[in-house]
């Protein structure tokens, strides 16, 4: 029977701290119920929830960390895009950046936790208010103004150039 040298074995044994990094990341995620992070309810999406800020110089982000649950989740994706709607377009790179990244990133979450059955909280511990839904939200119609601004500066564009 054929033993491999000393220095071999000694390489393999050694070789998975050489990259601990690797190693960390391969392992597969911990399993087993995650509790929203508000309530305590499952089940829960681990979702990012993000609001936008622009400022003419200066940007502003509010991101919120899940898992959340499907009420909770929701209420905060919708005071999160209210938020971003009438506050994230004022400033160039919000309005090129910010904002929509903001937005979408909401969206991705709200679709994610649409999936989820609606949860029930834990006992002595509370969901956040669902509130109104975003367009019976009046701020969130600010974000007209800036969309409207940016319609007609391409209709003058595109009229004078003709
Ligand atoms: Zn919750």
């Amino acid at each position: 029977m054929h033993t491999p040298p000393t220095w071999y074995v000694q390489n393999q044994a050694s070789a998975p701290d050489a990259w601990p990094a690797t190693a960390a990341s391969a392992s597969p995620p911990v399993a087993g119920p995650v509790g929203c992070k508000m309530c305590g309810a499952a089940p829960a999406a681990p979702v990012t929830i993000r609001a936008h800020q622009g400022f003419i110089l200066a940007m502003r982000w509010h991101t919120l960390e899940g898992p959340f649950c499907a009420i909770c989740g929701t209420a905060l994706v919708r005071e999160m895009t209210t938020k971003t709607l009438w506050q994230g377009w004022w400033g160039v790179g919000s309005l090129v950046f910010g904002t929509p990244f903001a937005l979408v990133s909401n969206l991705l979450a709200y679709r994610k936790l649409r999936q989820l059955q609606p949860a029930v909280p834990v006992h002595g511990r509370r969901q956040v208010p669902l509130g109104k839904p975003i367009l019976r939200r009046p701020l969130a119609y600010v974000a007209l103004v800036p969309l409207i601004w940016a319609a007609v500066m391409l209709f003058h564009l595109v009229t004078s150039a003709l």
